[in-house]
């Protein structure tokens, strides 16, 4: 087997392509030695060997070392120089990198300059005639390799280095010779010693066995799994292991290091992005140690800051740097997020990826790619997330509300959020288990806080950059997130953070504007966001493509507007019982509720009839023509029941009979278990007059319509049936209300009846229900009760346990937020293929809360069915989701 691949400039046995292989690092180092860009030369360690190491107790398969050796040997040979330093002139080093088939940020450990040991950084000292650097980077090796690989936790290191200083009265790193690293490099040696009874690794083969399998055993480790369950991403793909030759960012002023995008990932600007430190190495640019500088001239201008531009003071390089950022994103046609460094003004480039961006950002580089020719428009729908395009959707702070201003920092990932502060991650998990809304406060994050980063509405750091820790995983997340606020102090300790004089406790609000950087005190109210421009047009691709219809749940005139707004194509359903809660309707349908005999029921519906009608006349003005799913009255009626004494006095009253005997008369409605109780059809089966009095006021709304000139098709649906009895009774009463309506008002009326599957027995019998002409015109999956039913599980009541369901992997998803395919949506293929075979080409639609969720929208396309409905706010999502099934 191939267990190696190398990889160096002009030529590479691996591609992009095999990211499952050689995980996302190495596929794509592997594609840019291939494009002729400048990579360090190196090689990556399948995936495969990982699994192999996680199955076998941490071996590797026999034929491995002589591949690794091989593969050495050609990088020693490609940069004329020995690891080990036993050969010709050069010394080599290489760093030891992860690099999972999905990129996991910061959840892997890389290992930079292994090789060096007691003699080899002498020839590093010669070679670069720099002792300081030299015993420095020996000094980071110890104690990067002694944390990582050999479990000697890095505070140890860091003691000793202010110890240290203070004795030598040195504030910065950058105040120590080379004599003093060197005295350093001894006692961190001493210190690993120390801690594990064994000397530091002096050879180099055992120092890079050493660190490959801190990577591969890393795969397991806590931080990872957590990502891991966090992002859905299954254990058995492991990691592999890049090796590379060493460049070095921190040979001085003509040496540097930094991260760019190859367009703007906040904004998605086609402007070259990105940060850089001179003389520094690896992480120092994302650990927000050192402020970075801007790469551009136009992004110093823009953040406001004196710090020279790499265009200013590497014109050269960066000219290099920019014409790959070009080459990349031709190649790859898409944004690019690279990490790179300067050698003594020589560009090596280290790393390159799909950059993650705000879904703003997404949006505009996907229209600005078809405009460019990049790609084409079902690329560009393809491109954007239904998730995450919900935060496009959403309110942005008020541009003209009053603000108090804490402070700013860089916006590092937009969208507003106002919460309660707390300061970790643990308090954040806690306090949003309570229900409160939470901005998580901290002077910098890590991979541990992932967690409290997840449950928080908003991120705030002290330190960092626009490429920190904090902001990646934000916009990874889509949220908020405002980094390196720097005039903000926070006491951990105190539980406080302070500004200007200001002082927030834990527990009080503020508000942060990731778009801008701004943290205000207290809550910010919020506006409509802005959907014409690059979002109508991609729009207009996706109902292109599209091939089922959306539709909305709405009832009241405001939802119907935003639904239709947001381009729904109908109501989907229109849940008449929400038409009842009024204050001014509620004591006639306790009046309905509460009669003791069918007269003064009659009585107290004919109260309700007129609100019923006016509701319906303008919800089908809004649609103008649009289908409109109306379900007849659903809920338990305990529902509606009087709740307490003044209630109960103002239904007595109104229908003539004491206190006592209404409140007599609601304890009769009592039922131990309304869901699956007197409810849906049963009502109408029990009290026709309900559905009789719902299904005339219906009709004469579309009378008065269509009087006036306009058209509307309602869908009369009928709720919880599970036998074809109990929809053909109430068939019978809505034709007959229809009937009435026709006869007295001389109008054509065009209308189905049909029902709700929400039942196991109704989904298997719904060829019966179906057939003939008493059967059900359409059918609409009310997968909300389907789910409840069919896992015999309560809505209400689930979370309390569901959530541990997940993590001990019982299931993989809440079956109430994505539709559980193999047994509820089995059900649903049987109810579309029964129904269908009973009555040809019958229209389907889905009601749940699934409607609006994009891997079951996925689901609803591959069974056939017509139409998905959803939450007014969900309908562009739903329709990107759609048009993503149909690709
Ligand atoms: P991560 O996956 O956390 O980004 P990387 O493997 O990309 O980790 O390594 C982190 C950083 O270490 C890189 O951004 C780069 O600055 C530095 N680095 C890695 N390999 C080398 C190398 N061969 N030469 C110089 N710097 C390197
Ligand atoms: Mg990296
Ligand atoms: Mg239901």
């Amino acid at each position: 087997t191939k267990w190696v691949y190398p990889f160096a400039k002009g030529q590479a046995d691996g591609r992009a392509d095999m990211k499952e292989l050689l995980g996302g690092k190495g596929a794509n180092l592997a594609e840019m030695c291939a494009l002729g860009l400048p990579v360090p030369p190196g090689f990556t360690i399948t995936t495969e060997v990982c699994t192999y190491f996680t199955e076998h107790e941490k071996t590797y398969p026999a034929d491995l070392k002589d591949q690794v050796n091989a593969a050495l040997a050609r990088v020693e040979e490609d940069m004329s120089a020995s690891f080990g330093g036993k050969g010709g002139d050069g010394l080599l080093l290489v760093s030891v990198r992860s690099g999972a088939r999905a990129s996991m940020p910061g959840m892997m450990d890389t290992v930079l300059n292994l090789g060096l040991n007691d003699e080899t950084v002498e020839i590093l000292a010669r070679v670069s005639g720099d002792a300081r650097f030299a015993y420095d980077s020996y000094r980071r090796f110890i104690q990067m390799y002694g944390d990582v690989v050999l479990g000697v936790d890095h505070h140890h290191f860091e003691d000793l280095l202010e110890d240290h200083k203070d004795e030598r009265d040195l504030t910065l790193d950058t105040d120590l010779t080379a004599d003093d690293w060197k005295i350093l490099v001894e006692r961190y040696k001493e210190k690993v010693a120390d801690q594990l009874g064994q000397p530091f690794p002096q050879d180099p083969h055992d120092q890079l066995w050493g660190a490959v399998g801190a990577v591969f055993g890393s795969w397991m480790n806590q931080r990872a799994i957590t990502y891991r369950r966090l992002h859905h991403i299954p254990a058995d793909w492991g990691t592999a292991v890049n090796v590379q030759a060493m460049v070095f960012g921190n040979m001085g002023d003509t040496s540097a290091t930094g991260v760019c995008f190859t367009r703007n990932p906040a904004t998605g600007e086609n402007l070259f992005y990105g940060e850089y430190l001179i003389n520094a190495q690896g992480e120092d640019v994302v650990a927000g140690i050192r402020t970075p500088q801007p790469l551009t001239i136009l992004e110093k201008k823009t953040a406001n800051t004196e710090l020279p531009a790499m265009e200013e003071t590497m014109p050269e390089t960066f000219a290099e740097l920019d014409g790959v950022r070009h080459r990349l994103e031709q190649h790859y046609h898409d944004m690019q997020d690279m990490e790179f460094t300067v050698q003594e003004g020589r560009l090596w480039m280290l790393q390159t990826r799909t950059g993650k961006r705000t879904v703003k950002a997404a949006l505009k580089i996907a229209v600005d790619m078809v405009d460019e020719g990049l790609i084409d428009e079902s690329e560009a729908v393809r491109r954007l997330d239904p998730g995450q395009m919900e935060q496009l959707l959403h309110p942005m702070l008020d541009p003209n509300a009053p603000r108090t201003l804490l402070g700013q920092g860089l916006p590092a990932s937009p969208g507003a959020a106002s919460g309660r502060v707390v300061f970790n991650a643990e308090d954040a998990e806690a306090w949003s288990d309570r229900g409160e809304k939470v901005i998580l406060v901290r002077i910098e994050t890590s991979p541990e806080d992932i967690g409290g980063m997840h449950v928080a509405q908003g991120i705030l750091t002290t330190r960092g950059g626009m490429t920190s820790h904090a902001a990646v995983v934000a916009r990874g997340m889509g949220k908020p997130c405002v980094s390196g606020a720097g005039g903000i102090t926070v006491d951990y300790a105190a539980k406080t953070l302070s500004a200007l004089g200001e002082v927030v406790r834990e527990g009080e609000i503020i508000t942060l504007d990731g778009a801008t950087g701004e943290i205000m005190v207290g809550r910010v109210p919020t506006i409509e966001p802005e959907l014409s421009g690059d979002f109508s047009r991609l729009m207009d691709w996706v109902d292109a493509i599209k091939t089922m219809g959306v539709r909305a749940n709405a009832e009241t005139p405001l939802d119907a507007q935003t639904a239709r707004n947001f381009g729904a194509e109908g109501i989907g359903l229109c849940r008449t019982e929400h038409m009842f809660f009024d204050k001014e309707r509620i004591i006639h349908i306790r009046e309905m509720i509460l009669a003791a005999n069918e007269a003064d029921r009659r009585a107290a519906l004919a109260n309700l009839l007129p609100y019923q009608r006016r509701d319906f006349i303008e919800l089908f003005k809004i649609m103008d023509g649009l289908p409109v799913t109306v379900r007849l009255l659903d809920p338990p009626l305990h529902e509606f029941l009087p709740h307490g004494a003044k209630d109960v006095a103002d239904v007595a009253k109104a229908l003539g009979v004491s206190d006592e005997a209404i409140e007599e008369r609601a304890k009769s409605l009592h039922e131990i278990n309304p869901m699956l109780g007197h409810r849906g059809c049963r009502l109408g089966i029990t009290y026709p007059e309900i559905y009789e009095m719902q299904a005339q006021a219906i009709f004469e709304a579309c009378a008065e319509i269509i009087q006036g000139g306009g058209k509307v098709t309602p869908e009369v649906m009928i709720p919880l049936i599970a036998t074809k009895k109990e929809f053909s009774i109430l068939k019978a009463v809505i034709d007959h209300a229809a009937a009435q309506v026709r006869a007295e008002k001389g109008v054509a009326l065009d209308y189905m009846v049909g029902t709700m599957i929400e039942l196991p027995r109704a989904a298997l019998r719904a060829g019966e229900i179906a057939a003939g002409d008493d059967g059900a015109e359409f059918f609409s999956f009310g997968t909300n009760d389907l789910t409840q039913t069919t896992f015999g599980l309560s809505r209400d009541d689930a979370g309390r346990f569901i959530q541990i369901y997940r993590e001990k992997a019982v299931i993989e998803n809440d079956p109430f937020v994505t539709l559980d395919r193999e047994g509820v949506g089995e059900l649903v293929g049987i109810g579309v293929e029964r129904g269908r075979a009973a009555r040809p080409g019958m229209k389907t639609g889905i009601c749940g809360e699934h409607g609006g969720d994009p891997a079951s929208v996925m689901f609803c396309q591959s069974v056939g069915l017509d139409y998905v409905s959803c939450s007014p706010y969900r309908v562009p999502i739903a329709r990107l989701a759609a048009a993503q099934a149909a690709l």
